[in-house]
């Protein structure tokens, strides 16, 4: 009987990736069994359901995987946001903090509308400096509201305090 023990059990653990004293939690594991696959989307998309979702915003590059499977079993729309060089068309850019430095993210400036209804998906939440930037993003299209998701929260980092109280944050599994 899959429930959401077995998920969180089902996520790999990998010492020292990509550097040393990272604690890496490997979603691949989880992802590749489909009855896991089918749970996940399934419980996490009715969380979701009813609220007019028009759009997912998934972040590149493990927040394609739900977001694409969310976007179809929400009949709603996939956006990606991609790192700096790899849209085609004209895009916002937004620049976060990083532990070292700075990144950039891009969405296309025509992804989304004042309409929108707008889920924002990746996989793991950490600090928040990678949502932060992308709510920042979907902010410039004046989108009617926000809401954001992740599959699994590292409650221990505090990335939830970095998030503006005004979007509501869900995740399916937390350690
Ligand atoms: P944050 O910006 O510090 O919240 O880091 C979140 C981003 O880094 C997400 O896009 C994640 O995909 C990625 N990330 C950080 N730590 C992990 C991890 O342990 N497993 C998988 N992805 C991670």
């Amino acid at each position: 009987k899959i429930n959401l023990d077995v998920v969180q059990a089902s996520i790999r653990n990998i010492p020292d990736f990509p550097k040393p004293g990272i604690q890496f939690k490997d979603v691949t594991t989880a992802f590749k069994q489909p009855e896991l696959m089918q749970f996940i989307v399934k419980e996490t998309a009715n969380h979701y359901r009813d609220l007019g979702i028009t759009r997912i915003v998934g972040v590149e590059s493990r927040g394609f995987i739900l977001g694409t499977a969310l976007a179809y079993e929400l009949n709603a729309g996939f956006v990606p946001v991609r790192k700096p060089g790899k849209l085609p068309a004209e895009t916002y850019k937004q620049s976060y903090e990083l532990e070292y430095g700075t990144d950039t993210l891009e969405m296309h400036t025509d992804a989304l509308s004042s309409e929108d209804v707008v889920l924002i998906h990746d996989d793991l939440l950490a600090t928040g400096g990678t949502v932060g930037a992308t709510i920042d993003l979907v902010r410039k299209f004046g989108v009617k509201k926000i809401f954001v998701n992740f599959f699994v929260e590292l409650d221990f980092l505090k990335g939830r305090e970095k998030i503006d109280e005004q979007v509501p944050v869900w995740s399916l599994i937390h350690f």
